[in-house]
């Protein structure tokens, strides 16, 4: 009986990889691959091209060393050093990007000195540049930091939070809006 199951799963196996196969010779599928090389190429070039404003996208406080580890994101193209410490084997096609960007050139750019989760951050930049498409990137810091500590030290209640997320076109699961974080 065993044996019977055995066979019949590696005939199954065996039909799916022929057609996993005959999808892998079509057009469609080779133009799929194509454009996502293409992708990862332009994520690439706008990685390098990028002139980086830099927040925290993560601060690790290291006990009992006290060492502190500090993890980069520009808030412009989203280029996140964190993706240096994630498994390899699960990263999605533009952390692959990422990480063979990282590997190849040196990240640096204007810091803005805050510690911010990245999404927000983005999302801040995103609103300000879509105000003022030509905005210089000394002012977009200066308003950028404005913004953020208007969120950090305005007390909302839930509703106006909520639209809040919204207006940002942020998950309104969003957690991070209230949490504070250290820049030092
Ligand atoms: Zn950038």
């Amino acid at each position: 009986m065993e044996e019977l199951e055995y066979d019949d799963f590696t005939e199954q196996l065996k039909k799916i990889n022929e057609k996993i196969e005959e999808l892998e010779n079509t057009d469609r599928l080779q133009e799929y691959l194509q454009l996502q090389k293409q992708a990862s190429a332009l994520q690439k070039n706008i990685y390098k091209s990028c002139k980086h404003i830099l927040v925290y996208s993560k601060i690790e406080y290291a006990c009992p060393e006290g060492r502190i580890y500090r993890w980069c994101g520009c808030i412009k193209c989203g280029l996140d050093n964190r993706v240096l410490d994630l498994e390899q084997y699960c990263l999605s096609s533009e952390q692959e990007a990422m990480l063979d960007y990282l590997q190849k050139y040196s990240f640096s750019g204007i810091h803005t000195g805050y510690a911010c989760e990245l999404t927000l951050a983005q999302s801040i930049y995103s609103k300000i540049k879509q105000a003022y498409p030509n905005i210089d990137d000394a002012t977009a810091i200066k308003y950028f930091k404005n913004a953020l500590d208007n969120i950090r030290n305005n007390k909302v209640n839930e509703g106006r939070q909520f639209s809040r997320v919204k207006r940002l076109s942020l998950n309104s699961n969003f957690k991070h809006l209230k949490v504070r974080y250290s820049s030092n």
